[in-house]
């Protein structure tokens, strides 16, 4: 391990030690200081993140990165101090009148894995539930987004020091040697393959994780839906970024004789979004040659499979290729051992599975790994509480997609293979807190009856306990 990680990481946790429990007054200086250097340097954000994509809509950045990012910061200014007092917690009877108490207390140094497909948010959404418990941090952006991580590292190294916060900028090989330093809690996100790796290196340092993954998050389209409403929201959800967002409706599955209908509509939709892809500002290129030739392969096995595809628009398709850009394609007659029925796509293709009711669809969904997202488009209350009641997934957005992630007020996370762990608002204070449980006994406490040597006084207070348990 070469020692600058290492040392950076010694550095902050020998700062830490030195102020164990900073007051709210410093972690607000810290949550403002970061709220207005994503504000000065906006621009200089959505410029590097569309250099490093190829093309990323500016408008993307803001809606789905500085403003999420504003939300959080505004949300943990209003709320910290009550997350950080002490919170009261009941006794039971036979204990009484001891009493006691939960104090929330920071962990130390946490380490941040984040990706490049919203390089600025999964950063900084980790960073400020981090920063709000009162921790270092140290943070890994992506090696696929070196523009933006070094522009991270420059902003975030003018208002912090290395001591309190620190980029480490670089490959696979830092990766590594992040993910091995004995951090007081680590949180990752990316692939459900390096999560497992991550997950391993941290299990050497019993270093506790919170893993943020991805999957194939399925989209239910219920016969009470409304048509035209779902298309626009399905697409606006699958477009956002070209399709590159951990919970992009992954597939859809609908009753059969609906799928030919909403199969155009949704390339109508596509079409009215954006008139043409090739050269439109509005619509995010594939971020790398090798995920481009992967989405491709997608199509080709799917097609070679029986598959139907619908592509919107009719631009140049060597133009495309030359922007990485892919319009939306409709895969339909899918069957299971189509390659785009099995990996997470990441990508503007949006294959359709027949599935005539409600319990088939939950029966595919229910067979399948637990996905970080769950979508139903539908009015029927008892069939919403059905899929809610019968499917597990890691949030859900009802009659939308997408939106549950940027809700701080409710946890975001994934469950078994699309992650654990949570955070976002109160759920990230908590993670990067350790929630000490704390008894104080009562001077009047009976305790001394259970010492030994044990006699007929021990047993009368043991008959004594027992009835008031
Ligand atoms: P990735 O797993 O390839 O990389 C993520 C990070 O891990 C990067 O910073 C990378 O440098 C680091 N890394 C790579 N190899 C490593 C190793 N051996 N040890 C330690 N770290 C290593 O993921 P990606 O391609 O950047 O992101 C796409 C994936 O992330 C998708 O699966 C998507 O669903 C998921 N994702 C999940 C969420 C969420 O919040 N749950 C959000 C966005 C993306």
């Amino acid at each position: 391990m070469s020692m600058t990680l290492n040392s950076v990481f010694q550095t902050q946790r020998a700062a830490f030690n030195a102020e164990p429990n900073s007051d709210w007054n410093s972690r607000k200086a810290n949550l403002k200081k970061l709220g207005e250097a994503i504000k000065t340097h906006e621009a200089d954000f959505q410029k590097a993140i569309s250099e490093d994509f190829g093309n990323r809509a500016y408008e993307e950045t803001t809606l789905a990165e500085t403003m999420v990012i504003q939300g959080g910061i505004s949300h943990a200014l209003k709320h910290t101090p009550k997350w950080m007092r002490t919170r009261r917690a009941p006794t039971a009877m036979q204990f009484k009148p001891g009493s006691n108490k939960v104090v929330p207390q920071p962990l130390g140094v946490i380490g941040i894995i984040s990706p490049w497909n919203y390089p600025l948010q999964l950063a900084i959404m980790p960073l400020i539930g981090a920063l709000g418990a009162g921790n270092r941090v140290m943070i890994k952006p992506s090696e696929y987004t070196p523009k933006l991580s070094q522009l991270l590292k420059d902003v975030l190294g003018k208002i912090f020091s290395d001591d309190e916060v620190y980029v480490a900028v670089g490959g696979v090989d830092v990766a590594q040697e992040f993910s091995s330093l004995p951090f007081d809690h680590l949180l990752f996100t990316g692939s459900t393959n390096v999560g497992r790796i991550v997950a391993q290196a941290a299990a050497k340092n019993l270093t506790p994780v919170t893993l943020e993954l991805g999957g194939k998050s399925p989209t239910i389209i219920d016969e009470s839906a409304d048509m035209a409403t779902s298309v626009a929201r399905i697409a606006n959800g699958k477009l956002l970024n070209a399709g590159q967002t951990c919970v992009a409706p992954d597939y859809v599955l609908m009753p059969s004789a609906k799928i030919d209908a909403f199969s155009e509509a949704m390339i109508k939709q596509a079409e009215t979004f954006y008139p043409k892809v090739a050269g439109n500002d509005d619509y995010t290129s594939i971020v790398a040659d090798s995920h481009y030739a992967r989405l491709q392969g997608l199509l080709e096995d799917a097609e070679n499979k029986g598959a139907t595809l619908r592509t919107a628009g009719d631009d140049d398709k060597q133009q495309l290729a030359k922007e990485r850009r892919i319009p939306l394609t409709v895969v339909t007659n899918t069957t299971p051992d189509m390659k785009i029925m099995q990996e997470e796509i990441f990508g503007p293709l949006l294959p359709v599975v027949a599935s005539e009711t409600l319990d088939d669809a939950l029966d595919y969904v229910q067979k399948r790994e637990r996905p970080l997202a769950l979508y139903w488009f539908g009015k029927d209350k008892k069939k919403e509480n059905k899929v809610l009641n019968e499917s597990i997934s890691g949030g859900v957005s009802i009659n939308d997609v997408a939106w549950h992630v940027i809700q701080e007020d409710i946890p975001f996370g994934g469950v078994g293979p699309s992650g654990m762990g949570a955070y976002h608002g109160e759920d990230g204070f908590n993670t990067f807190s350790h929630l000490k449980g704390v008894f104080t006994q009562s001077r009047f406490s009976q305790g001394k009856q259970l010492h030994p040597p044990y006699g007929p006084k021990t047993h009368k207070m043991l008959n004594l306990m027992k009835k008031i348990i």
